[in-house]
């Protein structure tokens, strides 16, 4: 049994943009699925999956993430493996200029003297491994250009989240890992880091139980250690849709707005969100699926 599922963040997507996001999301996990069929690891699936979302200029990730209320783009982005006695994470934040956070992060988990590293010395562990930064002029899309001029953030700042990215796999030796990455809330300050790049807040990933990957307002996601919540349903017995459930529920029981995407080590996968829209995509056993709405059946969405 082999799953991965990605999301490409919760917000309102509006309908023009839903076709571009679900295939963006759809490319990205059939990516991940490929390396998992060809014997590749949970992490090697997630991070794979994430890079083609950061490529991908729909999303507020790598190319196409937000600008802060300085005009610069600054990255937050995680993995984790579930291992025994406790996972592997590896994370960064408020990283200027960055295209693929989520292989510095893969980098960090790998070198494993550190969990989370930001800003320039960030940058600095980077440049050690070969990794440069790019700069204005080669990663700000038209749309993140145009969202910055609009001031978008500034003016509805809690709702503006969306299109965040993340991916959560198990591979045939049962191994789960998540992976989340995201240029953050548009209009942030410089040196703001959300949910994103902690663990249990925006990713979590747990042995023998599963793994998480959060999108939405950032702040509430933290104060609600959203994913940690969702794994710890799945580890009480909870289906993973129920979890992500659940999950949802305590990020809107602290005021907030978000989703969730979720593997089970069973390989179940499970989704929710409290917007109007989620894209996500998933290959299980090599059967995909996809869309954007909150599972039927849910409550009303709230934004
Ligand atoms: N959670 C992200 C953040 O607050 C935003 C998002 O999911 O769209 O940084």
């Amino acid at each position: 049994m082999a799953a991965i599922i990605v999301h490409g963040g919760a917000g309102a997507v509006d309908d023009e943009r839903r076709a571009a996001c679900v295939a963006g999301c759809e490319a990205a996990a059939r990516a991940g699925w490929a390396r998992l069929e060809a014997g590749g690891s949970a992490l090697d699936a997630v991070e794979l999956a994430v890079r083609a979302l950061e490529d991908d200029p729909e999303f507020n990730a790598g190319y196409g993430a937000v600008l802060n209320r300085d005009g610069v783009v600054e990255v937050d982005a995680c993995v984790m493996v579930g291992e025994r006695p406790a996972p592997r994470i590896g994370a960064v934040g408020a990283v200027p200029w960055l295209r693929h956070p989520v292989t510095l992060a893969r980098r960090i988990l790998e070198d494993g003297e550190h969990v989370l590293l930001v800003a320039e010395g960030a940058l600095a562990f980077a440049r050690e491994q070969g990794i440069v930064a790019e700069s204005a002029a080669t990663m700000v899309s038209p749309r993140a250009r145009a969202r910055f001029e609009r001031h978008e953030g500034e003016t509805a700042r809690r709702m503006r989240t969306g299109d965040t990215v993340g991916a959560c796999a198990i591979g045939a030796d049962g191994r789960v890992a998540a992976a989340t990455s995201t240029g953050g809330i548009p209009w942030k300050r410089p040196g703001r880091v959300g949910d994103t790049p902690l663990a249990g807040a925006g990713t979590w990933a747990e042995a023998g139980v599963g793994a998480a990957s959060a999108t939405g307002h950032g702040e509430s996601i933290i104060r609600a250690l959203m994913a940690r919540v969702a794994i710890d349903r799945l580890r009480g017995g909870d289906a993973p849709d129920d979890a992500a459930r659940a999950a949802v529920a305590e990020l809107v029981r602290v005021g907030g707005d978000g989703g969730i995407i979720l593997v089970g080590s069973d390989g179940r996968i499970g989704h929710h969100t409290s917007t109007s829209r989620m894209p996500w995509a998933s290959v299980v056993d090599g059967a995909r699926a996809s869309g954007a709405e909150p599972r039927s059946g849910s409550d009303e969405p709230r934004s």
